[in-house]
């Protein structure tokens, strides 16, 4: 589903990502940890095609991307909630959510089923379906970046720290919404400090540390590295 080869992204003359090799298969969860500035949101940001490589290849379903601009990966199945969410403040919440859909162009009944799905996911959407996004809590702004995401009806999503802030009852609920996309069969790359959860709901794991693949392996497996437990589980 996507295969990334020797990427580089630099920010100048700071590489942030030094040649990074990666894979996610359909079906899988996948997470990415890492500490802060490790260069994850870097590499979520490249597969989408808002960081340009300066180096290696990314394929989304066997496709190159090098010649896919942002705004056509959409199209290619790939849609990211991103870091501090990116929700549109002064939109409501259904209009936040419309244009996720904008790019599949499908009937409005169609988009009117994805809505109502979303709403189903996160009732706390529904109630507040008529309000300004930026009026919205930490909590409630990130269950529409993830809905808003699923609007494109992706085949692949990005998630880039869906926990970032937030109470740990919220983030019961976000990573439960995780599971169950996760069973529904959807395709996810997750970029996590909270190494814990995410390495709980991840089929595999990838440890980035200063642009580097340092460590992968199973969530399992990266969950009992003593490692791992030392430098991203402690606190948790
Ligand atoms: P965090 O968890 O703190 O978001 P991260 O692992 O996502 O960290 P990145 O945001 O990808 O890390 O940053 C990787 C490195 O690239 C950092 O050293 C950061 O300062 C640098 N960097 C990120 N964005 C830019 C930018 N637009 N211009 C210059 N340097 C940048």
């Amino acid at each position: 589903m996507l295969k990334l080869e020797s990427v580089r992204v630099s920010y100048g003359a700071i590489e942030a990502v030094k040649g990074v090799d990666l894979e996610v298969r359909q079906g899988e969860v996948v997470t990415i940890i890492g500490a802060n500035g490790a260069g994850k949101s870097t590499l979520l940001k490249a597969i989408c095609g808002l960081e340009p490589l300066a180096g290696g290849r990314i394929a989304v379903g066997g496709q190159d991307c090098a010649s896919v601009p942002a705004h056509k990966r959409v199209g290619l199945g790939v849609a990211m909630s991103p870091e501090g969410r990116g929700v549109f403040a002064d939109q409501t919440v259904l209009e936040n959510l419309m244009l996720g859909a904008y790019a599949r162009r499908s009937e409005t009944a169609a988009i009117a089923a994805a809505v109502e799905r979303e709403f189903t996911r996160f009732p706390r959407l529904r109630e507040r379906h008529s309000q300004l996004a930026g009026t919205l809590s930490g909590g409630e702004q990130q269950m529409l970046a993830i809905s808003r995401a699923l609007m494109s009806e992706p085949r692949l999503l990005l998630l880039d720290e869906p926990s970032l802030g937030l109470a740990p009852l919220i983030i019961k609920d976000i990573f439960a919404a995780i599971r169950e996309l996760r069973q529904s069969g959807l395709t996810i790359l997750l970029v996590e400090q909270m190494a814990k959860q995410a390495l709980g709901v991840a089929d595999r794991a990838y440890v980035l540390e200063t642009g580097r693949i340092t460590l992968e392996g199973s969530g399992r497996e990266l969950l009992d590295n003593p490692k791992v437990k030392a430098a991203y589980l402690g606190a948790h």
